[in-house]
């Protein structure tokens, strides 16, 4: 199955044309975009918000936006800050001697990598020297460097795969690497259609299309989903109303 028979450019139309622009990521500055991508492994977004408050407070994340020079500041400043308040303070984020760990580390990647990849853009570079940071997988490292650095990377994640088996059958065990590689392919290579088009389907999962199955007659892809299709559509059209729900987790 190629891109082109996947028409995911027309995923993204239709969500976007029900949804709207989604605005995302939601943090102020490239860093706290950042610290978000790394906290928000295994938590859900509200664990992390308070989180960020905190660091917020204690100033190791600007309080309001900030370009990447701030940046720079905030990223010295975490990677020195004793590990033990670092945790404290990063607690309502669960994990937190893990997470204060991998944040040091990605604030000491910060520090050498942010300003020549400013520099250069070179997107396969940055990626693969933020792999190589310990605790950092390919979901970390691609939400980092499109939110963040606004690199044409694509964002894979369980809701990512979760959509793409219903509405165009694919495998729901499909490697990260091998569903990223499908949207770089087919997809122009632009930052902004990968930044809305993750979120979208983020308020795709959210509102309709949850773990439990179909959530509603109001899907975008409705009309266009493999698995609602072979059910004649009943399925989506006897299910309940979602709730409306829109912040990253
Ligand atoms: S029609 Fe149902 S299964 Fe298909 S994308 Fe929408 S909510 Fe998911």
């Amino acid at each position: 199955m190629t891109g082109g028979d996947l028409k995911l450019r027309d995923i993204h139309d239709r969500m976007f044309q029900s949804f709207g622009p989604q605005k995302w990521w939601p943090g102020d500055s490239p860093w706290e975009v950042c610290v978000g991508a790394v906290l928000t492994q295994n938590t859900n977004w509200g664990n992390v918000e308070k989180a960020i408050v905190n660091l917020k407070r204690a100033r190791l994340v600007p309080a309001g936006s900030a370009d990447h020079g701030i940046a720079l500041r905030y990223a010295e400043k975490t990677a020195g800050y004793p590990k033990e308040e670092l945790a404290e303070l990063i607690r309502p984020s669960g994990y937190f001697n893990l997470k204060a760990d991998r944040l040091a580390a990605v604030a000491r990647w910060w520090l050498e990598n942010a300003a020549p990849i400013m520099a250069n853009m070179d997107v396969n570079y940055a990626r693969k020297s933020l792999l190589e940071v310990k605790g950092v997988g390919p979901e970390t490292a691609d939400s980092i460097l499109l939110y963040a650095f606004d690199m044409p990377t694509f964002v894979v994640d369980a809701y990512t795969k979760r959509i793409m088996a219903r509405v165009r059958g694919i495998s729901e065990n499909i490697h990260y690497e091998d569903l990223r590689r499908l949207f770089m392919d087919n997809l122009e290579e632009d930052s902004a259609l990968f930044n809305e088009f993750h979120a979208l389907f983020v308020r795709l999962a959210k509102d309709f299309c949850r773990k439990k199955g179909c959530g509603g007659a109001g899907c975008p892809l409705l009309q266009t989903c493999r698995s609602s299709v072979a059910a004649g559509n009943t399925k989506c059209e006897s299910a309940e109303s979602p709730p409306a729900e829109t912040a990253k987790g």
